[in-house]
């Protein structure tokens, strides 16, 4: 089995007293800047004027222009989204980075696709945490952690792979386990996860079982609870303890109609799908793809997402979230 490092492995020395910068504080930002902090690190973080500058400041952190806060940076972590990074590396990380201090990302995107080309006298890695990152920060105030991948793409120091290992633990990642990646692996899976199976695989299967439903004249209401509600419930169960334990948990009715149905509605023809998915991925059509679409200011993007929030999954959720106060929202944007 893969080599999977915990607290009790990872050698933090490496990090002790340096300086990190942490860029952007967004989902991933926010989450890594404070679990740094209360792991004993010296965090700074690199924004524009906005709103999560504003917030970044209420939290106790010092802000600064992102070319000014790379200057003295051992470490600079890049948490803007993705297709902003390109532009922002360019302008004002390139050139303002310490020889011999480590760029680093959360996601192997603008490596892997060429999108950022690193300076050649820097370390570059990746910290992965596999999870949102409100949750990477919930978990680390539970004492618990969300596990995270490490990668490196460039070892100027010989000490990168050291450093990127104390970083995950910093984040608290460690208490959950860290794997070691490459940049194209975590790229690759993590698009194909996110496309195929969490995000994608899950609201087009959700939004097709609420429309089996409704079109055959049942409530949207009960649709909703059996085919969105419920879902956290059973993926809490796998959570735990895997596949045998929600079915453990399930009722025997429950578990034979799993056997002998799930395979009928996500069969062979779905994962050959997949496999065009991950070919899209590997090739880079998927990426020239979004790439494209933001250079374009996002037309189909926005065109999408418009009707989506017209589907009518969302109103009734909408109106049944209100009468569940207990629910509510854990993301505060
Ligand atoms: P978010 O969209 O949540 O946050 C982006 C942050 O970048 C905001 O603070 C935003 O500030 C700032 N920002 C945007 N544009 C600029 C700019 N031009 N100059 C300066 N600051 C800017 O990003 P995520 O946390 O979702 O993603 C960050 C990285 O983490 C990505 O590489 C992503 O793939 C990776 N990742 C994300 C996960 C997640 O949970 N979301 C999971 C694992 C990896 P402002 O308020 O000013 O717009
Ligand atoms: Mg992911
Ligand atoms: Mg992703």
């Amino acid at each position: 089995m893969v080599k999977v490092y915990y607290d009790q492995d990872i050698n933090s020395e490496v990090l002790q007293g340096k300086k990190v910068t942490i860029v952007g504080y967004g989902s991933q930002g926010h989450a890594h800047a404070q679990n740094l902090r209360d792991s004993g690190y010296e965090v700074v973080i690199g924004l524009r004027e906005g709103k999560s500058a504003e917030r970044a400041k209420e939290d106790g952190f010092e802000v600064k222009a992102v070319a000014e806060a790379v200057k003295d940076a051992d470490v600079t972590m890049v948490l803007l989204p993705d297709e902003n990074q390109p532009q922002v590396y360019v302008e004002s990380i390139k050139e303002n980075m310490k020889p011999n201090s480590a760029l680093a990302f959360a996601h192997g995107f603008n490596i892997h696709f060429s999108q950022v080309v690193p300076r050649e006298d820097v370390d570059v890695f990746l910290v992965a945490p596999k999870g949102p990152g409100h949750l990477v920060r919930r978990t680390y105030e539970e004492e618990a952690g969300v596990p995270a991948l490490f990668g490196v793409y460039q070892d100027v120091t010989g000490k990168a792979a050291d450093i990127a290992k104390a970083y995950a633990a910093g984040v608290g990642a460690a208490r959950a386990g860290v794997l070691e990646t490459s940049f194209q692996e975590e790229t690759e899976t993590d698009l194909f996860g996110e496309q195929a199976v969490l995000c994608g695989g899950v609201t087009s299967l959700v939004k097709s079982g609420f429309e089996t439903l409704t079109e055959a004249g049942y409530q949207p209401e009960v649709a909703y609870f059996e085919c969105l509600h419920e879902l956290k419930l059973i993926v809490d169960l796998m959570y735990e303890g895997g596949l045998e334990n929600m079915r453990y948990s399930i009722s025997d009715t429950a578990q034979w109609g799993d056997f002998v149905s799930g395979p009928r509605v996500v069969n062979d023809e779905t994962k050959a799908r997949m496999k065009e998915v991950l070919t899209d991925i590997q090739d880079g059509t998927f990426a020239k793809g979004w790439i494209l679409e933001n250079q374009a200011n996002r037309p189909q993007f926005n065109a999408i997402n418009a009707a989506e929030y017209k589907h009518p999954i969302t109103q009734v959720g909408k109106d049944l979230r209100a009468l569940m106060p207990f629910v509510g929202e854990s993301v505060n944007k």
